[in-house]
This record gives structure tokens, C-alpha cells and sequence, in this order.
């Protein structure tokens, strides 16, 4: 059983609902042994400044939660770090994410050319699905390359397919293989992981983020263990579908799945 959700939000996030409290509480009566928080920070994407957390709070209070919990569930204080290749953004994130004594970093894509693909007008900029997608992985390689190690797992790789008017159903990895296979590749040669999702199951799409395709080729180029998340915004949504996240992960041929404390990896055998 995987006992680490490493992809949550709290109602520090701009989008979550769920005070940290109340979801360290659940965590515990699901029984995981760890959980690390990762709160939106996706500076310069909003004019009004939203989905940059407080960070300052958010390590306060976390800190509090850490020592009150101690011995009941291990608690880490992660990010989930909006990238983009924008000058003002990589220098904004390079003090930003070594200046905070965060355990973990997730990189995310959330937009586009500064444009998110959660908006249905996003699509209007692309003659069709498949080229709306290749420009998110062709930035995300970009990001790949520019951020270098400087995060430690790709957060939800392929989540443009969520937003796309034929959804997930017009992708193929040998579509996409060119450019996916070379963000793979960038991905690992700088020792980093990428992350199996759960929200894809929430989202109705039958797969975590990335598809399975996606995960197995990472396996195939020498990808480590990915890390695990729900990408829960509320305590409903902890740990969901980690059965089958578990699944997919040995199908992809990995044995264990990676947690990392003070930025350092550790894996962790799901059946130990
Ligand atoms: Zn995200
Ligand atoms: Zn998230």
C-alpha cells in the first residue's frame, strides 16, 4: 500500500479548501505515514497575485502542525512550483526555492505562453488538440532544460490532456514520441523524477497524469521511481485511487516509488 501522498494543497493554496489541519487529521485515520504539502506558488502567471502562496505563514503554521503530530504522522513541507521559461520567473524561483528549507519541489506546467489551458479559449490559439498538446510538452522540455535540478519531480507531465476538446482519447505516445521522449530524457539526465498524479482518475479520464505510455517509457530511458500524489485540494480527496496508482506503477516495471526529505531521495517499497 502506498502510504506517502507527496502532491496536496491546503486552504493556503488559491484553489484549496481544506485547512492543514484537518487534512494532516485525515491522513492520519487513513493510516499514511507521510504527507507532504505542496501549495501553489505560480508567481508572474496572475496580474492579481493569486496562486502564490504566503510562504512565510504557510512554514509557520506548518511547523506548528510538524511538531503537534510528531508522533503520530511525518509531516514535509514541500512546493508545487508553476515553471516557465520567462526571464523574470527563473530568476524569481532560482533565490526563491533555495531560500525556503523546503523538503520537496514539484515543477508544474500550468500554462502556456502564459496562457492556461484550463480556459476552453485557450484552444483557439491551436488548429486542433494535437498541437496545443505538443506546445505543452515543447515548453515543458524548455522548463526541463532551464530549471535543471533546481525541483525534484515534474508534477502531472501531460496535464494539458485534462483540458483538450477530445480530452485524453486523441493521445498516442508515438504521436508525441519526438518531443516526449526528449523531455524524458532531460528530466532524468538531471536526476530527477516525475510524478504519478491521481487526479486523472477524478478528472473521468480512466488514467492517473501522466498515461501509463508515458510512465513505462520513462522506465524505459532509466526514469527512477516516480513520487506519488493526490493533488488533493480537500480532505475528500487524500490519497485517492492510490490503489491504482500502485498498480500502474509495477506495471510500469518499478518495484518502489520515491519520497525526498530535505530535498534527498529515498524510495520506499509499497508492499514492505
Ligand atoms: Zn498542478
Ligand atoms: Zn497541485
Amino acid at each position: 500500500m502506498i502510504k506517502c501522498d507527496c502532491h496536496l494543497h491546503s486552504d493556503l493554496s488559491t484553489d484549496g479548501i481544506s485547512p492543514m489541519e484537518e487534512e494532516v487529521l485525515r491522513a492520519i485515520d487513513l493510516g499514511l505515514g507521510t504527507l507532504c504539502f505542496t501549495e501553489h506558488n505560480d508567481y508572474g502567471t496572475n496580474p492579481d497575485g493569486s496562486f502564490v502562496v504566503d510562504t512565510d505563514r504557510y512554514y509557520s503554521l506548518f511547523s506548528s502542525l510538524k511538531e503537534k503530530y510528531a508522533d503520530r504522522i511525518e509531516l514535509l513541507f514541500g512546493i508545487e512550483a508553476g515553471l516557465q521559461p520567462t526571464d523574470g520567473i527563473i530568476s524569481y524561483f532560482t533565490d526563491y526555492l533555495k531560500d525556503h528549507p523546503f523538503d520537496f519541489i514539484i515543477g508544474s506546467s500550468h500554462v502556456v505562453k502564459n496562457k492556461d489551458p484550463y480556459y476552453p479559449v485557450f484552444f483557439e490559439d491551436y488548429p486542433d488538440d494535437d498541437s496545443a498538446y505538443r506546445a505543452y510538452f515543447e515548453e515543458e522540455l524548455e522548463n526541463a532544460s532551464i530549471y535543471g535540478d533546481m525541483y525534484d519531480s515534474y508534477g502531472h507531465l501531460d496535464y494539458i490532456l485534462r483540458y483538450g476538446r477530445s480530452g485524453n482519447k486523441g493521445f498516442s505516445y508515438e504521436k508525441f514520441a519526438d518531443v516526449l521522449d526528449a523531455l524524458l530524457k532531460e528530466i532524468i539526465k538531471h536526476g530527477n523524477v516525475i510524478e504519478i498524479n491521481t487526479a486523472g482518475f477524478r478528472k473521468g479520464m480512466g488514467q492517473p497524469n501522466p498515461h501509463i505510455d508515458i510512465i513505462r517509457r520513462y522506465r524505459e530511458l532509466g526514469g527512477l521511481p516516480p513520487t506519488i500524489g493526490s493533488d488533493a485540494h480537500k480532505t475528500a480527496d487524500m490519497a485517492a485511487d492510490f490503489e491504482r496508482a500502485e498498480q500502474i506503477l509495477l506495471e510500469a516495471g518499478f518495484r518502489t516509488y520515491s519520497v525526498f526529505r530535505s530535498r534527498k531521495r529515498y524510495e520506499i517499497d509499497p508492499a514492505g
